[in-house]
């Protein structure tokens, strides 16, 4: 209604070009987001990508009333500042895989109501339920899966795989029977067949997460993340909306990228991902530590450790995330730079609970990204490293990813910390890491544990090294 008065080729022209400028942000949001030193400019770009599109849309010719738009605007960002403000960095990826559900969710809905208002209009054509039928299956298999990554990722569920004997040739099928009914319902626009359909996608979403581990969720996280742009994609082209097609084949590619380098970086079958562990199985937690007990050490030995070495190397992971020890870990870095240590830091692809979380936590306390280094640059150099401090992590160091082929761990790389003169690892108890299993490293006789909060201990270290 905001466009009255101008021919309806104007009003495409416009908006066509409007949302290239959108899309352009996206872009360039995403070359930003590529590394730490630009990803708060990448940031900047997309929320102004999403300003310009979501402002545009609100002047579409076929926008009728206001009233809708505007109740959902003040809902939806009412909750989405409330839940920005008050999560903890800890509980990203849940908050992740939970928004995931939800676009799977509106899709399923946006086809199903486009279904409806077409039939009623007599407007519905094979194209279009081909497109329905895409939307509403991809958003289906989105949403329960992203329910499940959120149960695992939260602990309501167990992070162990739920693997059962035939389950591939179960997924085989449901698999089949769904596109069967895609297919049927495409040609006949049997509301019977497409409800069916996405049936069978739900439960699809469940039968292809439930089987992934604990230590492959970070790259069902972001194949989900994937699946989600997807369905938005899908959803464009049921909506006849560029935007919505073009930003959701951006966020399907990078996720579908990210999903690739992450598998590539754990050692993993991007298509044993895909196929829900299909060729991915190993045996349940194994501890393989013939009966060796651990060495634990006082805060004070491992800071005249670390006061008498050349160099230290410190590996965060999600303990350090969870104690919120990064503003002290930098304290730490400078205490031992001033008695000319040198200091670096070792960070493992999937440390902590999502991709690059350890860099953005490094970032927030100004750690310099000249000190920080992936696992591929720095792994050569642990063993000629006088001390390596772990500050919880656990999964990311345990050498059984190496030596234990019943390992759920097995062919996933390591930083290499047990190659180093001495290992200290901060951590609570001698509960296991996220993968769930034991840490052959603990066990090595150049280890010892420091047990306590990771922010204490390192407190209690700076103290120490302070009045040493
Ligand atoms: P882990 O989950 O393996 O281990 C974390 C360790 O931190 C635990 O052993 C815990 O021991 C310790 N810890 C927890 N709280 C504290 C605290 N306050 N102070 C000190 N220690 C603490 O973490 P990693 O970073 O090594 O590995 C990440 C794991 O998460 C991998 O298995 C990865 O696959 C998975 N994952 C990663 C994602 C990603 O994208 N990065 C996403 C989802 C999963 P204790 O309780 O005894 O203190």
């Amino acid at each position: 209604m905001l466009t009255s008065g101008l021919s309806p080729e104007l009003i495409k022209d416009i908006f066509a070009a409007v949302y290239l400028v959108a899309t352009l942000f996206f872009i360039l949001g995403l070359k930003g987001l590529s590394s730490p030193k630009t990803a708060l400019k990448g940031n900047t770009y997309a929320m102004l990508g999403m300003l310009i599109a979501v402002v545009t849309t609100l002047f579409y010719p076929t926008v009728k009333s206001y009233y809708w738009i505007l109740a959902g605007l003040i809902l939806g960002g009412t909750i989405g500042t409330v839940i920005a403000l008050r999560i903890q960095m800890t509980a990203m990826p849940q908050l992740v895989a939970a928004l995931h559900s939800f676009v799977g969710l509106s899709a399923v809905f946006v086809a199903i109501g486009t279904y409806f208002s077409h039939k009623q209009a007599g407007e519905l054509n094979s194209t279009l339920m081909v497109e329905l039928a895409a939307g509403s299956f991809i958003g289906a298999i989105t949403f329960t899966g992203s329910v499940i990554a959120f149960g695992k990722l939260q602990e309501l569920l167990s992070s162990n795989p739920l693997i059962f004997k035939g389950q591939h040739y179960l997924n085989l099928l449901l698999g089949l029977v769904m596109f069967g009914f895609g297919a049927h319902f495409a040609m006949t626009d049997s509301f019977v067949s497409f409800m069916v359909m996405t049936g069978i996608a739900l439960l699809l979403g469940f039968t292809l997460v439930l089987p992934i581990g604990g230590a492959d969720m970070p790259v069902v996280v972001s194949m989900l993340n994937s699946y989600s742009g997807w369905a938005a994609c899908a959803t464009g082209f049921t909506l006849k909306n560029n935007l919505l097609i073009t930003t959701g084949a951006l966020v399907g590619s990078s996720g579908a990228i990210l999903s690739y380098i992450m598998c590539k970086a754990m050692n993993r079958s991007i298509i044993s991902v895909i196929l829900g562990g299909f060729g991915g199985e190993t045996a349940a937690a194994s501890t393989a530590v013939g009966g060796k007990t651990v060495k634990s050490a006082a805060v004070e030995d491992a800071a005249f450790m670390l006061e008498n070495s050349k160099k230290c190397i410190i590996v965060p992971g999600y303990g350090m995330a969870v104690a919120q020890a990064q503003h002290v870990i930098k304290e730490l870095m400078l205490v031992l730079q001033e008695k000319e240590i040198e200091v670096k830091f070792a960070i493992h692809p999937v440390a902590g609970r999502m991709p690059g979380h350890m860099n953005v936590l490094l970032a927030e306390s100004d750690i310099p990204y000249d000190c920080v280094f992936e696992m591929d640059e720095i792994n050569s150099e642990f063993s000629n490293t006088d001390v390596v401090l772990i500050v919880g992590a656990n999964d990311v160091v345990n050498p059984a990813a190496k030596t234990d082929k019943s390992s759920p761990l097995y062919g996933m790389p390591i930083l290499d910390c047990y190659k180093a003169r001495q290992v200290y690892v901060i951590k609570r108890s001698m509960r296991a890491g996220y993968a769930g299993v034991d840490n052959a490293l603990f066990y090595y006789d150049n280890c010892a544990l420091v047990f306590g909060d990771a922010k204490a201990v390192t407190e209690g270290m700076i103290k120490a090294l302070k009045e040493g």
